[in-house]
């Protein structure tokens, strides 16, 4: 060898693709591309922040002490199974070294999360994708798809990028399937977008269940997505091996500040989440309405549709016709769906011009 040669399973990695925020000629665009909070960030959130500026000559607190003891009361957990990340993504990161390595097997439901491949070939480890069931998660696909080679499966419910919605029910006969041996990640980025009833029991099987992570992030409906901040919780035995290598100082002086004071603030998540559910049923009733020229969206319990488009109209014109409009939204024929927009429920004005030019389109092809 006259060079370095990085692993192979590192060349076989596809990079995250991250949402665009400029057309290709380089105009600026309003993104509708990365379920970013359209309403911003609480404005308790933002102050914090500010006031934690003062101080960036020290490390922040390794710990995160008073983060894990804001997230614990808010959730009813212990604060020292509580783990904190750069970003949700790092704790998937971190599962998937913490597991499996070459050799073993880390499962997923295909138009999983874009980052659980990414994750599972970092360490070397086999990717085996289980087929779905009209974009939802499959369970019985996925049980059948264990061998005793896998050591790890991810999950995101509500599902990123179709916005799909596991059962309770589903959720604990999956969890009932694996073998006590496996780490269930269960991924809950938009756990806070759902109503009330619809929770999927994970932080409850967390509590009890030594093989259970669920993640949550600050990037979505806490409007925090620019300080990098994620959690999990899992048994005190996964939670220790997860620390082990997680990056010192991970959390942010300001991202720390930022995120205890967005727990607090229950009246920005209520108002985004309601916000959020008026939109989407809203957008989703005027691609239903698109149905005769080939247009249908996946149903989302997220702060996004995926939006199918299987007429004259191509997701890729598409996409493309709303760059004229000034929208970035999410084309994704790197994750298998060439016919799929993934669609970022914004403002009302947002939504409107969308649907307007979508229909536009729809009706000209
Ligand atoms: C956005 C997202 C995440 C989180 O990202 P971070 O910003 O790294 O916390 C995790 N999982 C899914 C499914 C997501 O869509």
């Amino acid at each position: 060898m006259t060079r370095p040669v990085p692993k192979d399973w590192i060349l076989g990695i596809s990079p995250y693709v991250p949402g665009k925020s400029a057309a290709d000629d380089g105009r600026p665009l309003v993104k509708l591309s990365a379920n970013e909070n359209p309403l911003g960030s609480s404005p308790l959130a933002r102050a914090a922040f500010v006031a934690a500026a003062a101080d960036l000559a020290t490390y922040p607190d390794p710990s995160a002490t008073a983060l894990r003891k804001a997230i614990a009361a808010a959730h009813d957990l212990d604060p020292a199974r509580v783990i904190y990340g750069t970003g949700s993504d790092e704790l998937l990161h971190i599962a998937a070294s913490a597991y499996a390595g070459p050799g073993d097997e880390i499962l997923y439901v295909r138009y999983g999360f874009a980052v659980y491949d990414i994750a599972a070939r970092r360490v070397g480890a086999t990717p085996v994708i289980a087929p779905d069931a009209d974009f939802a998660t499959d369970v019985d696909a996925l049980l059948a798809c264990v061998t005793e080679r896998t050591k790890v499966v991810f999950l995101a419910n509500p599902n990123n990028p179709t916005g799909t919605m596991t059962s309770r029910e589903d959720i604990a006969r999956l969890h009932a399937g694996l073998r006590p041996d496996i780490l269930f990640v269960l991924d809950q980025a938009y756990a806070e977008y759902l109503d009330a009833g619809e929770d999927d029991g994970g932080l409850e099987l967390a509590r009890s269940a030594p093989n259970v992570l669920v993640t949550r992030t600050f990037s979505k409906i806490f409007g925090l997505a620019a300080e990098r901040i994620g959690w999990g919780y899992a048994s005190a035995e996964v939670i220790d091996a997860l620390h082990r290598i997680r990056a010192p100082f991970n959390v942010t002086t300001v991202g720390q500040a930022a995120a205890i004071a967005a727990t607090a603030d229950s009246e920005w998540v209520e108002q985004s989440r309601v916000h959020n559910r008026q939109w989407r049923e809203w957008l989703a009733s005027e691609i239903a309405a698109l149905a005769n020229h080939g247009l249908r969206a996946v149903p989302s319990k997220a702060n996004f549709l995926l939006v199918l488009f299987d007429g004259a109209l191509t997701a890729e014109a598409a996409m493309k016709g709303l760059w004229d409009e000034g929208f970035a939204t999410r084309w994704l024929p790197g994750q298998g769906l060439p016919n799929g927009l993934r669609i970022t429920i914004g403002t009302e004005a947002q939504m409107r011009a969308v649907a307007a030019k979508l229909r536009a389109m729809a009706e000209a092809a």
